[in-house]
């Protein structure tokens, strides 16, 4: 089945590259929209962060924008979210049903449905990605994409849930076009693609403090790298779509949340020691939001996304899920519930033509209506075989009538 999938695809991919992107050049200016996804960002713990004042940068966003819970998929993980998001449609339809897909990893070639930035590609619009889950091997926008979670490499030949660094990929490119890669080792330096693996069982026993620490120090440093690498895109590579994505909120929450001694898994050897680190990656999730807006031009559209949310293992889940998808590391929190509907993912978006203040309320948005949400802002009507809506009550009235 997959083969002949695989050429319908390359027909896509390739009929959106290189000649297609020249010959098509948008005579008036574009709508900018910007996208940051968050994986497994959690309202649980950002709603309190909120309360005290420690998002300031979100809650101008929720107070000049729209919020609200995102419906994910069943047992959603990064991989299949992402891919859901691309393409409106099912994991199942669209091929990526997870990390690990027959065997292999999950690789761009795999996919069977359409991307919205391979749409946007071919309409003209500019598109640039960095770090979105699910994009390796890099496959040709117009622009550029830099690969995000599923990258393989050095120390992390199966590309699950580790972080080779950009010099150390293997199995395939982690930049398109190729000849971008020696300008961001120049400029950004040797970046991490993902965030780090979480250490062993055998790595924390007798040594918890200072593995905590010292990979709790390794997550800023990963934060720090790639918010240089987001601001150096901004600053020398605007494009009027831009979808970057950060990673270690989830992977920090997996084996960090700030759980009670009655919570399943509950060591109190690791889980007293830093009940700050969780809300920490929030916290500098925030900074790293105050600095994408400063640099956005004024006209640009917001929006942030989780693919899903993260939360506390529950007594009644099954003990021997309670691994992280190597296997290795003893979890405490987690998101591939198999109802989707108990880890939400979250939506805010701000800019011109979207309501103020207000609120999307229960399940009516989900992962699904991202695309057709994204393509309704360039004017674009999206292919009926897309499963989502275009979430038409967060637009003034104005901005629905001016879509096509
Ligand atoms: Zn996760």
């Amino acid at each position: 089945m997959r083969s002949l999938q695989r050429p319908l695809l390359a027909l896509f991919l390739l009929a959106a590259c290189s000649a297609a992107f020249a010959a098509q050049p948008s005579a008036t200016p574009q709508p900018k929209v910007f996208v940051l996804g968050v994986n497994g960002a959690e309202w649980d713990i950002i709603k309190p962060l909120l309360v005290r004042g420690e998002m300031p940068n979100l809650q101008r966003v929720i107070e000049n924008g729209v919020s609200g819970k995102l419906r994910t998929v069943a047992a959603p993980n990064c991989p299949k979210v992402y891919s859901t998001i691309f393409t409106s449609v099912s994991p199942q339809e669209n091929g990526i049903t997870g990390f690990v897909i027959g065997g292999q990893t999950a690789r761009t070639d795999m996919l069977k449905a359409e991307p919205f930035w391979s749409i946007l590609s071919k309409k003209g619009v500019s598109v640039g990605m960095a770090n979105v889950p699910a994009t390796f091997p890099a496959v040709p926008v117009n622009g550029y994409l830099i690969s995000g979670m599923l990258t393989r490499g050095k120390n992390c030949e199966d590309g699950v849930l580790c972080s080779p660094k950009l010099t150390e990929v293997a199995g395939g490119d982690p930049v398109y076009p190729k000849s971008m890669t020696q300008e961001l080792l120049q400029n950004v330096g040797d970046i991490n693609i993902d965030c780090s693996r979480m250490p062993s069982e055998k790595e924390l026993q007798g040594h918890e403090a200072e593995v905590v620490e010292a990979w709790l120090k390794g997550v800023d440093d990963i934060r720090a790298q790639q918010l240089r690498l987001f601001e150096y895109l901004l600053k020398n590579h605007k494009k009027d779509f831009m979808f970057f994505v950060q990673s270690c909120e989830d992977r920090v929450g997996h084996w960090l949340y700030p759980i009670q001694p009655h919570n399943v898994n509950y060591n109190e050897r690791i889980h007293k020691l830093r009940v700050d680190a969780f809300p920490n990656q929030y916290r500098a999730l925030d900074k790293v939001i105050g600095r994408i807006l400063e640099s956005l031009p004024e006209d640009t559209t917001f929006i942030m996304v989780s693919d899903h949310g993260i939360k506390p293992l529950r007594e009644m889940e099954a003990h021997d899920a309670h691994k992280d998808h190597a296997g290795t590391t003893p979890v405490i929190a987690k998101h591939d519930f198999e109802d989707g509907d108990d880890v939400p993912g979250l939506i805010v978006a701000m800019g011109p033509g979207i309501k103020k203040g207000y609120k999307l309320m229960s399940f009516d948005a989900s992962v699904m209506d991202v695309a057709p949400t994204i393509l309704h802002l360039y004017g674009m009507k999206a292919p009926a075989t897309m499963k989502g809506r275009v979430l038409n009550e967060i637009f003034d009235d104005a901005r629905i009538a001016t879509a096509k």
